[in-house]
Formats: C-alpha cells, sequence, structure tokens
C-alpha cells in the first residue's frame, strides 16, 4: 500500500489549493478526484465553438497588482499567477427591468454613491450613509474576525456588534424608502442563496466593501483556467493526482484517519486527509458509521442545504452590444417583491419572475469567446428537491419547458436575442448534483442563515484525528473563500507534521 504525507479527496478549489500548498511545502500529496478534469464548480465545457464558463459570475478579493487582495497574495505565495491572466471588471452590476428601467453601477464606491444620489434625490443622505456603514462594517468585521482580535468588545468594534446579526433586509428598510432603490441594493442576495429578509446583512456589507476596493475579476479563459495553473502547480511540485478516481471510503481506526479506499479498489495510507467534498458525504456515505462521532450528526441537523441552481449556457453569434447587452454582470428583476416569497420561487420547478443574473463575460474581455460572437451564462436559484422529484421520462421536456421560460425573461430585457443563439445548452439541480456530488445539487453548501454566518461555521477540523474540511461547506462559499480555506488546511497540516 503506498504511503502518502496527505491524501487530498476532490480537486474543487478548496482541494486544489490545499494540493497545491501542501506540495509546495515539500510534502508527498496524493489528489484524488472522481470527474475526469480538475475544478470541480470552478470549470468550463465546450459546446460548438464555444467554451462555456460554468460558475465564475465575479471573483472576489483579487485586487490588482497595485492594490492586491488577499486572494491576489495568496495565489501569487502558491506560485499560479504567472500562469493565469486575471481580468477586472469596471462594472459593478446592472440591474435591468422588463418596463426598460436600467441602472449600471460601478466597482467604485464615490461613483456609485453618486449615481444613486442622482437618480433616487430624496434618499440622498441615506445613500451616502448606507455604503459608509457597510465599509465601517467590513474594516470591523476584518479586524476583529479575520485578523482574530484576541480582544474584541462592543465598544471597540460598535457597528460589527450591532450589525452582525441583523438581516439586509432590516438594515435597508431602516435606511431607504424607495422600493426600487432598496430592490437595486438587494440583489447580491442571488450571491449567497437567501432572500434579504434572511440573509445576514454582514455578506451584503461585505460583498459591497470587496468588490468596490477590490474590484470583480474573472480569468482569461475563465475559472477553469485557474484550475489548470493550480494543477500544473500541484503537479511540478512533484503531487500525485488520479482524475476518474473517486474515494469510497476515508478509512479511520481508533479515532484518527488512516488513508483511502477508492473506487477502484486501491487503498492509499496518510495521516492526514483533506476532504474537498461536503460534511454530509464524508461522514454518510465514506466512513462507516462506528467511526463517526455522535455530535457531528447533531451538529448538521441545526444546519440545511443551500439552494442549487439553474443555468442556461448561450452562445450568440454577435457581440454583445449588438443585443443591447453593456455590462458584464446584469440582475433582471421583473418585480421589487424580496419578501419570503422568493423561499417558495427557488422551491419551484418553474420559473416565472424569479430574479436572474446574465453574465456576458465577452463585455470585460472581448476575445472570451470566438471573433464576432459572446457567450451568456444566466443562471437562478432553485432547490435541488422538486428537480429529484421529475420522473426521468419527463426530465428532459421539463428542463427545456423552463428554459424556455427564462428565455422570454431574457426576450424581455433583450428584445430580438433568440435569433443570434447558436449554441444552448441548460443545467439543472440534478446537473450540479451529478457533477460535483453533493446533496440536492446545492452550490452554496450549508444555507447561511444569521446563526450560520462565518462566526459559527463547522471550520476545517474534524473530532476525527487527522481529518480536515476544505470547501464550501466548511466556511463560506465562493472561489475566494474556497481557495484559501484550501490553502488554510495545508499549513495546518504542514505545522502538524513539522511541528512549526
Ligand atoms: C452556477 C454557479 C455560480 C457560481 N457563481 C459564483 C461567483 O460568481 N462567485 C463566487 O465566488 N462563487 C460562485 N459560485 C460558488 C463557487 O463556485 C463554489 O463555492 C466553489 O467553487 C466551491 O469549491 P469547493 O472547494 O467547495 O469544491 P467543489 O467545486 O464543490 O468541488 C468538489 C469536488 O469534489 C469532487 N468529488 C466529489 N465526491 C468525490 C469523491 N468521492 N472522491 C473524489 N472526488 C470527489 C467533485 O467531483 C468536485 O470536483 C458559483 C457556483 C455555481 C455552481
Amino acid at each position: 500500500m503506498e504511503r502518502f504525507d496527505a491524501i487530498v479527496v476532490g480537486a474543487g478549489n478548496g482541494g486544489l489549493t490545499a494540493a497545491a500548498g501542501l506540495a509546495q511545502k515539500g510534502l508527498k500529496v496524493l489528489l484524488l478526484e472522481r470527474h475526469n478534469i480538475p475544478g470541480g464548480c470552478a470549470t468550463s465545457f465546450c459546446r460548438g465553438r464555444f467554451e462555456f464558463e460554468v460558475a465564475l459570475h465575479q471573483l472576489s478579493g483579487m485586487g490588482s497588482p497595485e492594490k492586491p487582495g488577499p486572494l491576489r497574495m495568496a495565489l501569487e505565495s502558491l506560485g499560479v499567477l504567472d500562469h493565469v491572466e486575471p481580468i477586472e471588471m469596471t462594472d459593478l452590476y446592472s440591474v435591468l427591468m422588463p418596463d426598460g428601467f436600467r441602472l449600471a453601477l460601478k466597482a467604485e464606491k464615490e461613483a456609485t454613491v453618486l449615481l444613486l444620489q442622482e437618480r433616487f434625490p430624496a434618499e440622498r443622505d441615506a445613500v451616502e450613509k448606507f455604503f459608509d456603514l457597510c465599509y465601517r462594517f467590513a474594516n470591523e468585521l476584518i479586524s476583529a474576525f479575520y485578523f482574530k482580535d484576541p480582544d474584541t468588545s462592543r465598544d471597540k468594534y460598535p457597528v460589527l456588534y450591532e450589525y452582525a446579526f441583523k438581516p439586509a433586509c432590516e438594515v435597508l428598510e431602516g435606511f431607504f424608502k424607495d422600493r426600487l432603490l432598496k430592490a437595486v441594493l438587494s440583489v447580491y442576495w442571488g450571491y449567497i442563496g437567501l432572500p434579504p429578509t434572511r440573509m445576514s446583512f454582514a455578506y451584503l456589507a461585505l460583498l459591497f466593501f470587496t468588490y468596490m476596493e477590490f474590484k470583480p475579476y474573472h480569468f482569461k479563459g475563465g475559472s477553469q483556467a485557474l484550475s489548470n495553473a493550480l494543477i500544473h502547480r500541484f503537479l511540478s511540485n512533484g503531487g500525485t493526482v488520479r482524475f476518474n478516481c473517486g474515494v469510497e471510503k476515508i478509512l479511520v481506526q481508533e479515532g484518527r484517519v488512516r488513508g483511502v479506499l477508492t473506487e477502484h479498489g486501491d487503498r492509499y495510507e496518510a495521516d492526514h486527509v483533506v476532504s474537498n467534498v461536503s460534511q454530509i458525504l464524508t461522514y454518510v456515505e465514506l466512513m462507516e458509521p462506528e467511526h463517526v462521532p455522535g455530535g457531528v450528526f447533531r451538529e448538521m441537523r441545526g444546519r440545511s442545504l443551500s439552494p442549487s441552481a439553474f443555468t442556461l449556457f448561450i452562445g450568440l453569434d454577435c457581440e454583445p452590444g449588438a443585443v443591447g447587452i453593456t455590462e458584464t454582470t446584469n440582475f433582471l428583476l421583473d418585480n421589487l417583491d424580496f419578501s419570503d416569497r422568493v423561499l417558495n420561487q427557488m422551491q419551484a420547478l418553474d420559473i416565472e419572475d424569479q430574479l436572474l443574473v446574465l453574465s456576458c463575460y465577452d463585455v470585460a474581455d472581448p476575445e472570451f469567446s470566438p471573433s464576432g460572437a459572446c457567450q451568456l451564462n444566466l443562471v437562478t436559484l432553485k432547490y435541488g428537491e422538486a428537480w429529484l422529484r421529475v420522473p426521468p421520462t419527463r426530465y428532459f421536456e421539463t428542463k427545456y419547458r423552463v428554459a424556455e421560460s427564462m428565455m422570454r425573461r431574457v426576450e424581455d430585457i433583450f428584445p430580438g436575442v433568440r435569433a443570434h443563439v447558436e449554441e444552448l445548452d441548460v443545467a439543472t439541480p440534478m446537473t450540479h448534483m451529478r457533477y460535483l456530488g453533493h446533496p440536492f445539487g446545492a452550490i452554496y453548501g450549508w444555507e447561511m442563515y444569521p446563526k450560520d454566518t462565518m462566526f459559527f461555521q463547522p471550520g476545517r477540523l474534524s473530532p476525527i484525528e487527522g481529518l480536515y474540511f476544505a470547501s464550501g461547506w466548511s466556511g463560506d462559499c465562493g472561489f475566494q473563500p474556497t481557495l484559501e480555506a484550501g490553502m488554510s488546511a495545508a499549513n495546518a497540516i504542514y505545522q502538524k507534521i513539522s511541528g512549526e
């Protein structure tokens, strides 16, 4: 049986950075991935002449070489920045409605404040105060929480203490009267998966802060280019990877990990295993029940699953401007209702007036698609349960019926777009479940209710010695948090092994 210093299960963002970080420190590492390419969500696929981006809409935390954000510094330290080309998006997002309403916000605080003040003059003071609050909150959060201040108090961090557990909706209601303005400022709930009534204000404030301070980014070649760069770095530092090789069991003896058994029947030994998959899969399917401490299931029972997604990948035979698309990130709104009704909509199969996010990467990077063409990634959130109930014989009919209603929503805002469709593919929650292995195809890990925000997440440690987690299930979801989670797991293992 071959022995490694560490084994990583899954080559999503967290698995890739854990593996690359460990190999960089000179450890002998095995990375096992069920799929045939690296990336998990951070991937692409080809149809016709298009290579479609699967997940990344806006990368947070990058910053420019002159003003690097935490993610740029982390990727630099891993040695992958020479192998990718980050692309900055200057627009934050656009909000578009079928009645002709369009508002494009810039990824810059002062410009956005001015624009909103002009558009909503009655809310002038409130606009400025709201963004000041977001910045003050984010700064206090970063000092107290991310820099682990051992001496936090209400006096030292008054804004953090006052707002940390408030729902975003409550804070927006407290600042603004105009329903349209509240709707415009709450659309980032789509990146968290909970309506503003349930989403913590902490996430809204952090999203505005990070995208305005460090700008939203993408990569030339899409998120697959980053995944490829990470695996390249891992291999060049002596790592071993096996694709098409799912882990069937994590081997545990006397309360500590001993290695893994693959679906092909191969056993590998290691005292340290990093799981890049959900805790549910790790503890329920990859382990024998007698090895799982009882508290683990009790803790998991208090959490619920985030939604999955329904996505249209559309290749157009024209440039974005030809159909009226002028911004990279576009939120399509049909109404101003952000009550809990949104939860019911996410539970239903069909898409009616739900929030849609349309990304057109070619706006920020005209070379993203073949010359004279562009691609649209159109996504809305859906829980997987209703899709699991669709009989296999009705699956394709249902999928294309829902896709058709989504397409009509796009036409309401960009008339004539249908005539330019050259390629179209559709992903449902079942697609995410199949490719990622996450229960019900959940794309954001555990649901992030205020009681489950960053302050209370399960974290990378397991009560089983030698088992670490690095994924969107062990902390916040999204590219930046998962990439950072892998590096943090690598550091913890290295410290343990080297005694540093
Ligand atoms: C449609 C969509 C849009 C998104 N948009 C954004 C965005 O704009 N910005 C942002 O920051 N985030 C976004 N996200 C979220 C982000 O993509 C994820 O949070 C992140 O990529 C998850 O990384 P992860 O490390 O948790 O691994 P995952 O991507 O979940 O990958 C897990 C890996 O484990 C593998 N695996 C599963 N079981 C096994 C097994 N038994 N053995 C071996 N391997 C196994 C899977 O094949 C997979 O490769 C989006 C996600 C989706 C799906």
